[in-house]
């Protein structure tokens, strides 16, 4: 049993970041399990920045079991997934640009936020002359539009499931795909994360039972806003501990400001650990204004 924190390595983390992946070692080490670190480059990365963020993790006194995973050192492992769906009938290519996309998803009878379904049924001459022009994305081939979940702090959660890509038309995973296979590899059975990514939890929640995985354990967490109602950002001023540690706050003491964020015992991880009671969490985002005044 294990949880674990997955940052993509884009850039330093913001207190944000560092809130959520708190709560995600709070979440796993009150319930005894493993706390995995997973780093998510499957896309676009910054040089630097991977070791920089475990750095970060490090400073504000978060430890992990293991060595940190890379997506993309995993890419047979989602190969093997994709394989199997498609094996079993359940992908199809895309050949759809985003405009084919956004025209035919504004028709009449379209689904909203749903993949139009055009490609879903091209005969094997129709996708020989596409291949020609264009390089193919892979997408589910979903048999549901809504799939429940159960959430630790949004309860019952029903969102929309379409024939959403699990590759991409350059060839790597898409980031639904990964993080589905990658989960249950490796022994996670408690997602605890930003609930900007709710609304994408359905689509994964589905995939994973279609290659036969049992439903982790879900929470995700209010996110931290700027004082405009903006989820936080660089621009907002000192967000990083880097730049907090410029205007004179150590890391411990946004530390002590995350922890009293949360209504938790702020002079110690293992003192927040001991009080922390996931029902008594606040519901309501985090609001970030002059950490260092
Ligand atoms: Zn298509």
């Amino acid at each position: 049993m294990a949880g674990r924190y997955a940052p993509s390595p884009t850039g330093n983390l913001h207190v944000g970041n560092l809130r959520t992946a708190i709560l995600a070692w709070l979440f796993a080490r009150s319930t005894g399990r493993d706390f995995l670190l997973r780093i998510e480059d499957l896309d676009r990365v910054r040089a630097g920045s991977e070791a920089q963020q475990i750095r970060e993790l490090t400073d504000i006194g978060l430890d992990w079991d293991g060595t940190p995973a890379r997506q993309s050192e995993r890419l047979a492992l989602y190969e093997h997934a994709i394989d199997s769906l498609t094996a079993r009938g359940l992908t199809f290519e895309c050949f759809c640009t985003r405009r084919d996309i956004a025209e035919a998803a504004s028709a009449p009878h379209a689904l909203p936020g749903h993949y139009p379904g055009t490609c879903r049924d091209l005969s094997d001459e129709e996708r020989e002359e596409r291949r020609r022009s264009r390089p193919s994305a892979l997408r589910l081939r979903s048999r549901v539009n809504q799939w429940a979940i159960s959430d630790l702090i949004h309860g019952e959660y029903e969102g929309a499931v379409d024939d959403f890509v699990i590759r991409r038309n350059d060839g790597a995973p898409a980031y639904n795909l990964a993080v589905v296979v990658d989960d249950h590899a490796q022994g996670v059975d408690q997602v605890v994360r930003g609930d900007d990514l709710l609304s994408s939890t359905p689509r994964q929640a589905y995939l994973g039972s279609l290659l036969g995985y049992p439903a982790p354990e879900y929470a995700h967490v209010p996110l931290a806003l700027n004082a405009d109602g903006q989820r936080l950002a660089k621009r907002d001023g000192a967000v990083t501990l880097e730049d907090l540690a410029s205007i004179a706050v150590e890391p411990h003491e946004v530390r002590a400001l995350i922890l009293d964020s949360l209504g938790l015992p702020n002079h110690s991880l293992s003192a927040a650990l001991a009080a922390f009671d996931p029902g008594a969490l606040p519901r309501e985002p985090w609001v970030v204004s002059n950490l260092g005044s």
